[in-house]
């Protein structure tokens, strides 16, 4: 029994389970009144320990016990140590915990006291690890960061649907607002987007009651004193298939049932509306209302959004227009006996018209044809929509920088993009979606791992190889080798005789031989598999051509330029006044990678700080932290690689000039003039750091464990 301590005591308790996210789980060691010795693990089970189960017990280290705030202090640096320092943080309402300067936030799923005006002020101006974990300590040392180095900075936001992604880039940005701007309207409007993308942009779904459907990159600008000047938003792959269909205890897009709600009878009795119980594609969920959601005082925010935003009344009008035109086209069954709206809309939906040598003949369409049609019709009018509101709102919020001010002009990005999506049926989407995850995990993978050993390597700096999970075959496979499958996609979309099947024959004969690549199982089957980072999904190849091709028939658009609303026409003319004119050619796939590689481009330019969200129940429930869920989405984000190499590598450095620079002031004054920076250097960090620290002197630069830069600040701002 020695092993096993005394009454309190911390210990690892190993797992009966064989899943294989089953990891040791901690226990604290109760005595018996029998004597006996029983142990009661992180979910409050109790374990008897006899004889024969003794040997699953091992005494726990003590900084795991207690908990740390940066977990590459732990003791037992495993999987086991990591999950239980995230579920005793969470039980104690502490979700932010650091891995250096990375931070990893699990969820609360209940309002918390730590974005308050006193915490925001509280970590203005402070360096990472003066004070506990936070959101806004990343916030802050971003800004920090940009003017310090007078570099870009980047925050790349992680998790899946319902971790917390959005709510972190709303916090971080209310943050930045807060503390570099001046109160003005150009804040206020950078804020007040957020509430008209959601409205458009986000639903309700199963995994989170406010889903965003689409990816969005914010670009914050500032001046040269570091004031918000303004902002860019980009948008990426709306999912426009929600307009028309939801699955089970899904809602379609909040705006619908939101301008339902709130919109007065008068304007709703003009278009017609009724409740959203009326119409097809609001119901198609079987859930109309959304627990802990007003529809009606979200529509009243959205509306004064819009005001913020520049939206006029009657720009405002046409867009409730449109919306109220999808609802009703949902209700109508289009063939051609029944409908009951316009002749030449009739005819468009219910007719197909192929060109036979040289004339244009009409042709009738079967009911499901001509409701597909429809569907079509009412995503394209949707995706149009949309992308003419992200428009609209940059139009209000970027100032495009003059030629002079250009070089001083800095930016904070943020990254909030849909997580990794692995579905019983998988389709092109979540191939786009699985994607674009491949390419955020390798320039994350590049970042922390590949850029950091070859730079310790150039610079003569000791170190031994770690190990790490590279994903970038997997993103060869799919985008980056020639023959890739994107590029196979788009070339089979534009052959006019492919097929979702010629598709697969081709992906197969060029990809079979591919370790990330599996096959479908037989030649009946349609499915393959790619073994992504998170894990191998199947995608169904079915239907991958048409919604790449993501074309409306030609009917259908002589309908919409020949319309008399004007606000149609215009929204349909976003594309092709774009300063890219071969987007308009383009197919989904191609214009999505083209958008991602620009996007890379970007954050491959900034200074990246990484946030990885954490979903700790699918219940959406306060206190409840699922381990083996938490596991694996540690797992999969490499989580345990990027504490060894954070704790054994050394994430900050400068150049001897840069460093003398800056730190000079905590010499004595007859000391600040020296000549030789990198004596200087040693100099500086022997008398603030401490010889035995572990920090080192490279060729040209030094190298900084993330603490020794905060004591370096701290010290800085004592001195200045
Ligand atoms: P994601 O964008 O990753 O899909 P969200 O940011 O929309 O997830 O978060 C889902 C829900 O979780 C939010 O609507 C909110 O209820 C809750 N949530 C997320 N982060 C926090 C937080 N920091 N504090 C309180 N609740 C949160
Ligand atoms: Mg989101």
């Amino acid at each position: 029994m020695v092993i096993l301590g005394k009454l309190g005591d911390h210990v690892w308790l190993e797992s009966l389970s064989n899943s294989e996210f089953s990891v040791p789980i901690g226990a604290v060691v109760k005595i018996s009144d029998s004597g006996q010795i029983l142990v009661e693990d992180d979910e409050g089970k109790e374990h008897w320990i006899t004889a024969r189960n003794i040997n699953a017990v091992h005494p726990m280290h003590p900084t795991s016990a207690q908990g740390v705030e940066d977990m590459i202090r732990l003791g037992d640096l495993n999987e086991a140590g990591i999950v239980h320092n995230l579920l005793i943080r969470h039980q104690e309402h502490k979700i932010y915990t650091y891995t250096g300067s990375i931070l990893v936030a699990v969820n609360p799923y209940q309002v918390l006291p730590l974005y308050t005006v006193e915490q925001i002020q509280l970590y203005s101006n402070k360096r990472i690890g003066e004070l506990p974990p936070h959101v806004f300590a990343i916030a802050d040392n971003c800004y920090f960061n940009m003017k310090r180095n007078k570099r870009d900075q980047c925050c790349v936001i992680s998790g899946e649907s319902g971790a917390g992604k959005t709510e972190s880039t709303k916090l971080i940005l209310q943050f930045l607002a807060a503390i570099s701007g001046q109160h003005s309207w150009i804040e206020q409007q950078i804020l007040e987007a957020n509430p008209i993308l959601e409205a458009f942009g986000n639903a309700k779904t199963i995994r989170n009651d406010n889903s965003s459907r689409f990816g969005k990159y914010i670009d914050i600008h500032f001046n040269r004193s570091s004031v918000i000047e303004g902002a860019r938003i980009e948008q990426f792959l709306l999912e426009k298939s929600r307009v028309c269909r939801q699955a089970l205890e899904e809602r379609n897009y909040h705006i619908f049932y939101c301008m339902l709600m709130g919109m007065n009878l008068e304007q709703k009795k003009m278009l017609n509306l009724g409740t959203a119980s009326e119409y097809t594609y609001l119901t198609m969920g079987d859930c109309t209302s959304c627990d802990g959601r007003n529809d009606a005082k979200e529509y009243a925010h959205v509306r004064s959004a819009m005001k913020v935003l520049m939206f006029s009344d009657s720009e405002h009008w046409d867009i409730s227009k449109l919306l109220a035109a999808i609802l009703h086209l949902g209700n109508v069954f289009p063939s051609s006996q029944a409908m009951s709206t316009s002749k030449i809309l009739q005819r468009c939906l219910t007719n197909h018209s192929i060109i036979i040598r040289g004339e244009s003949v009409s042709m009738p369409l079967s009911v499901a044809q001509a409701a597909d049609g429809r569907d079509a019709f009412v995503k394209g009018i949707y995706g149009h929509l949309f992308l003419w509101i992200v428009n609209k709102i940059n139009a209000a919020i970027f100032n495009p920088p003059s030629q002079d001010s250009k070089s001083l002009r800095r930016s904070i990005g943020l990254l909030d993009i849909f997580g990794f999506e692995n579905f019983n049926t998988n389709s092109f989407e979540q191939l786009c979606i699985n994607f674009a995850n491949e390419h955020l995990q390798q320039f994350f993978v590049r970042h922390v791992f590949k850029l950091e050993q070859e730079e310790y390597l150039a610079e003569h700096i000791s170190w031994s190889h770690i190990d790490f999970t590279d994903n970038h075959q997997a993103l060869e496979v799919i985008a980056l080798k020639p023959m890739n499958i994107v590029s196979l996609i788009d070339e089979e979309s534009k052959f006019p005789k492919g097929t979702d099947t010629t598709l697969l024959n081709k992906i197969n004969s060029h990809h079979g031989k591919s370790k990330v690549y599996i096959p479908p199982r037989s030649v009946h089957d349609t499915k393959f598999g790619i073994n992504h980072f998170a894990g191998i999904v199947y995608y169904q190849s079915k239907g991958f051509l048409e919604k790449n091709r993501d074309m409306l028939s030609s009917n259908i658009m002589q309908l919409v330029y020949s319309s008399k609303n004007k606000f149609l026409r215009q929204i349909f003319q976003v594309e092709t006044t774009g300063s890219d004119t071969t987007k308009r050619l383009s197919t989904l796939g191609g214009q999505f990678k083209q958008s991602l590689e620009q996007l890379m481009k970007i954050l491959g330019s900034c200074q990246p700080y990484f946030i990885r969200c954490i979903k700790p129940n699918d219940y959406k429930k306060p206190l409840l932290f699922d381990r083996e869920l938490c596991i694996r989405q540690l797992r999969y984000s490499g989580m345990m690689e990027t504490i060894r190499i954070r704790k054994a590598g050394y994430p900050m450095r400068y150049s001897f000039a840069e460093f003398f620079e800056r730190y000079r002031v905590l010499l004595p004054m007859s000391a600040r003039e020296q000549d030789d920076a990198r004596r200087c250097c040693i100099y500086i960090s022997e008398v603030i750091l401490g010889k035995d620290e572990d920090w080192k002197i490279g060729r040209t630069k030094i190298f900084l464990k993330d603490y020794h830069d905060m004591v370096l600040e701290v010290q800085r701002d004592k001195a200045l």
